[in-house]
């Protein structure tokens, strides 16, 4: 299967506070790879990786904000918030980013919060429970993910992306 063959190009973005784990993230979704080192990659924008939902190709693209709020410039996409687990200032901030959001976004976006870091348990200083009754009460999903060891990494970007899926209008056959 050609990288260009595919059914559907779905957009989102990860945003969220500075080494919470937003580019390590991308590259384990997208390359099956993960850095001990917080590098200010300024490089790379975006990664993407062809998924199968149904019997449809969806290529997915991940934009990664590196702290520059780049996503602004990019317009009908969709948005995963992410923070760590073992700094609550990182949770706090989620609020701010939401915030960003809402200014600069028509009401379509799909959001989902993600907790990162998980393999640091016994750091952690957010519970799921705060985290989760918080994403509830935003209407957005939620998951706890480790891109250290690749915990709930994939099932994370999977189902944000059965999300945008679900809401796109389908041609009946
Ligand atoms: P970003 O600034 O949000 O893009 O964060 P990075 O992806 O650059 O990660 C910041 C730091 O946290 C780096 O030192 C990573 O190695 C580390 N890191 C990222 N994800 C995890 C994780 O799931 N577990 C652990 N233990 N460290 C992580
Ligand atoms: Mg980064």
């Amino acid at each position: 299967m050609s990288e260009d063959d595919y059914d559907y190009l779905f957009k989102i973005v990860i945003i969220g506070d500075s080494s919470v784990g937003k580019s390590n993230l991308l590259s384990r979704f997208t390359n099956d790879e993960f850095n001990l080192e917080s590098k200010k990659r300024i490089g790379v924008e975006f990664a993407t990786k062809n998924i199968k939902i149904g019997d449809h190709v969806i290529k997915a693209q991940i934009w990664d904000t590196s702290g520059q709020e780049r996503y602004r410039a990019i317009t009908g996409a969709y948005y995963r918030g992410a923070f760590d687990i073992t700094r609550p200032s990182s949770f706090q901030n989620i609020e701010h980013w939401l915030k960003e959001l809402r200014d600069h976004s028509d009401e379509k976006i799909s959001l989902m919060l993600v907790g990162n870091k998980v393999d640091l348990a016994e750091s952690r200083a957010v519970s799921t429970e705060e985290a989760k009754e918080y994403a509830t009460d935003s209407e957005m999903l939620f998951f706890e993910t480790s891109a250290l060891d690749a915990t709930n990494v994939d099932a994370a970007f999977k189902t944000v992306f059965e999300r945008i899926y679900e809401k796109i209008p389908k041609s009946v056959t």
